[in-house]
C-alpha cells in the first residue's frame, strides 16, 4: 500500500509490526507537500526539517518499546496554533513574522504522544471565513473536482481550509483545526473527511490564537471516524492554563466508536429543514436516519424552536468578541509595526495594513454591537438569545441521545462564488453554528457523494461532554455510508 493511504489506525499498527517506519511515513509526506502544495497552498509552513527529527526520534521510541500512541504519525497544524520556534500567522499579514516562545497545550500534547509535525497549515484570516478566501497567504483549493472534467476551483471550506485539503490530498494523515462556528465541520463536509468539534472546554485554547473565546474550540480532522478518536484522545485534558478548560477525565474515544447505536434515540431537529436546502442533502439526510434506524436506533422528531436565530447571534457574539480580542495587535507587542507620527497613527497605520477585509469588517460590526448606545440592542439581546438556542438543546436531549442533521447546506462551492455577498457566505453555518451557541459537541462524517460527484457531509450532535455517542453514532454512519471516494488531486495521482 502507498504510504501516504493509510489511515492513522494502519499506520500505527504497521509502526509498531516496524513493517514501515516513521522516517518513510514522514518522507511519503513531505515529497507529497513537495508535489502538490506548489497547486493547494495548503500548507503556510513546511517544516521538513523538524519533522525529519521528530520521526527519527520516533523510529527510536518504537525500536525503545517506547510507542506511545501517535509516535511517528506526520499531522498538520492549523497555524493559529502557537508553535514553539515555528511561525504562526494566523492566516494574517499582522502576524507574518511572529515566532511563538512557546507551544500551545494541544500541539503539546500531540508531541508528547509522539506525532510528526509537518508545517503550519492554511486559514481564513484569524479564523474568520467559511472559504479559506480571505488568508493574506492566498486561497487554498479544495483537491476534489466536480465530474465530468470540470476545471472550476473549489473552496475546501473555512475556516480551517488548508487543514482539510491537506488531509483529503493525503499530504498529512490528520490535522488540527479550530471550530468558533463550523470551521471543522463544514471544511470535513467539502473535503470528505470525518472531523470534530469536541464540547466547548473538552480541548485547552491555551495558545491558540483567540478569534471568539466564548465558541473557540480545538479539535481533528481526518479521514475516518477513528482516526479523529485517536487524535482527539491525545488532544484532549484539563488545562489549568485555561480557565474554560474542563477538569474531566479523557474517555477512550476509540473504544465508543465500537459501542454502535442499538438502543439510542437519535433527534431530527424539525427546524433543519431549511427552506431551498436541496433535494440531495435532504435525500442523505433521509438516508443517514435510515441507516441509524437499521442499526437499532430509534428516531425521534425533536424541536429546535430557536434555530433560525442561531445565525443572527453568532455574527454579533464572535464579532463582538473577536474585535476585543484583536485590540491586541496594536503595533507593538505583536508582528506587524507601522509607522506614525504619534501613537494613535501607529496603532491606525499598523491594523490598517496588517488586517484584511474581513476582519476589518468583524471589527467594526463587534465594536458597533458592543458600543454605548447599541449593547442592550444588540450584544445583551444576542446573549439572551443564546440562552435560549442552549435551552432547546438540552431540552431536546432530555429525550435524545443524539441529533442528526445535514453538516452544510450546499457542497463545496468554487473560488469567488459567494464572495462579493457576506450574507449569503454566512448562511454556509447555518446547521454548524447552534452547537457552536450551546457548546455541545458535533461531528461531521462523509456520508455520500452529490450529483457533481461532490462529498457531502452528515452532522452528529451530542449532549454536552459525550463524545463518546458522538462518536457511536458517527461510527455507524461511516459504516453504512461506506464512503470511499477520493479526492480527484491526491499525492501519487499524476496532476
Ligand atoms: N464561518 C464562520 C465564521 O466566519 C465560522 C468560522 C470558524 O468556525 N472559525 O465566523
Amino acid at each position: 500500500m502507498m504510504l501516504t493511504e493509510f489511515t492513522i489506525a494502519g499506520a500505527r499498527a504497521a509502526l509498531r509490526d516496524k513493517e514501515i517506519s516513521a522516517a518513510e511515513l514522514t518522507l511519503a509526506h513531505l515529497e507529497a507537500i513537495a508535489d502538490l502544495n506548489p497547486r493547494l497552498n495548503a500548507f503556510i509552513t513546511v517544516t521538513d526539517e523538524q519533522a525529519a527529527l521528530q520521526a527519527a526520534r520516533a523510529d527510536k521510541a518504537i525500536a525503545a518499546g517506547q510507542a506511545r500512541p501517535l509516535t511517528g504519525i506526520p499531522l498538520a497544524i492549523k497555524d493559529l496554533f502557537c508553535t514553539q520556534g515555528v511561525r504562526t500567522t494566523a492566516g494574517s499579514r499582522i502576524l507574518e513574522n511572529f515566532v511563538p516562545p512557546y507551544e500551545s497545550t494541544v500541539t503539546a500534547r500531540l508531541l508528547h504522544d509522539g506525532a510528526v509535525f509537518l508545517g503550519k497549515a492554511n486559514l481564513d484570516e484569524f479564523a474568520m471565513g467559511s472559504s479559506n478566501m480571505t488568508s493574506a497567504f492566498g486561497p487554498v483549493e479544495n483537491p476534489w473536482k466536480r465530474s465530468g472534467g470540470s476545471n472550476a476551483v473549489l473552496v475546501p471550506g473555512g475556516s480551517s481550509g488548508g487543514s482539510a485539503s491537506a488531509v483529503s490530498a493525503r499530504l498529512a494523515m490528520g490535522a488540527t483545526g479550530t471550530d468558533t462556528g463550523g470551521s471543522i465541520r463544514q471544511p470535513a463536509a467539502f473535503c470528505g473527511l470525518a472531523g470534530i468539534k469536541p464540547t466547548y472546554g473538552r480541548c485547552s485554547r491555551w495558545g491558540v490564537v483567540a478569534f471568539a473565546s466564548s465558541l473557540d474550540q480545538p479539535g481533528p480532522f481526518a479521514r475516518t471516524v477513528q482516526d479523529c478518536a485517536i487524535l482527539l484522545g491525545s488532544m484532549a485534558g484539563f488545562d489549568p492554563k485555561d480557565s474554560t478548560s474542563i477538569d474531566l477525565a479523557v474517555p477512550d474515544f476509540e473504544a465508543a466508536c465500537r459501542r454502535g447505536v442499538r438502543g439510542l434515540k437519535i433527534g431530527v431537529p424539525r427546524e433543519y429543514r431549511a427552506d431551498g436546502m436541496p433535494a440531495e442533502i435532504e435525500r442523505l439526510w433521509q438516508q443517514g436516519l435510515d441507516w441509524l434506524r437499521d442499526a437499532g436506533a430509534e428516531i425521534v422528531d425533536v424541536s429546535l424552536p430557536h434555530t433560525k436565530y442561531g445565525l443572527a447571534t453568532y455574527y454579533i457574539v464572535a464579532p463582538a468578541e473577536a474585535s476585543s480580542n484583536l485590540a491586541r495587535y496594536d503595533g507593538v507587542r505583536f508582528g506587524l509595526r507601522a509607522d506614525g507620527q504619534d501613537l494613535t497613527e501607529l496603532y491606525e497605520a499598523t491594523r490598517a495594513e496588517g488586517f484584511g477585509e474581513e476582519v476589518k469588517r468583524r471589527i467594526l460590526i463587534g465594536t458597533y454591537v458592543l458600543s454605548a448606545g447599541y449593547y442592550d440592542a444588540y450584544y445583551l439581546r444576542a446573549q439572551k438569545v443564546r440562552a435560549l438556542i442552549l435551552k432547546d438543546f438540552t431540552d431536546a436531549f432530555a429525550t435524545v441521545d443524539a441529533l442528526l442533521t445535514p453538516t452544510a447546506p450546499s457542497a463545496a462551492f468554487a473560488q469567488g462564488e459567494k464572495m462579493n455577498d457576506p450574507v449569503a457566505m454566512y448562511l454556509n453555518d447555518v446547521f454548524t453554528v447552534p452547537a457552536s451557541m450551546a457548546g455541545v459537541p458535533a461531528m461531521s462524517v462523509p456520508a455520500g457523494l452529490d450529483s457533481q460527484g461532490l462529498p457531502l457531509g452528515l452532522q452528529v450532535i451530542g449532549r454536552p461532554y459525550d463524545e463518546e455517542t458522538v462518536f457511536a453514532v458517527s461510527q455507524v454512519i461511516e459504516d453504512s455510508a461506506g464512503f470511499s471516494g477520493k479526492p480527484a488531486l491526491r499525492a501519487g495521482v499524476p496532476a
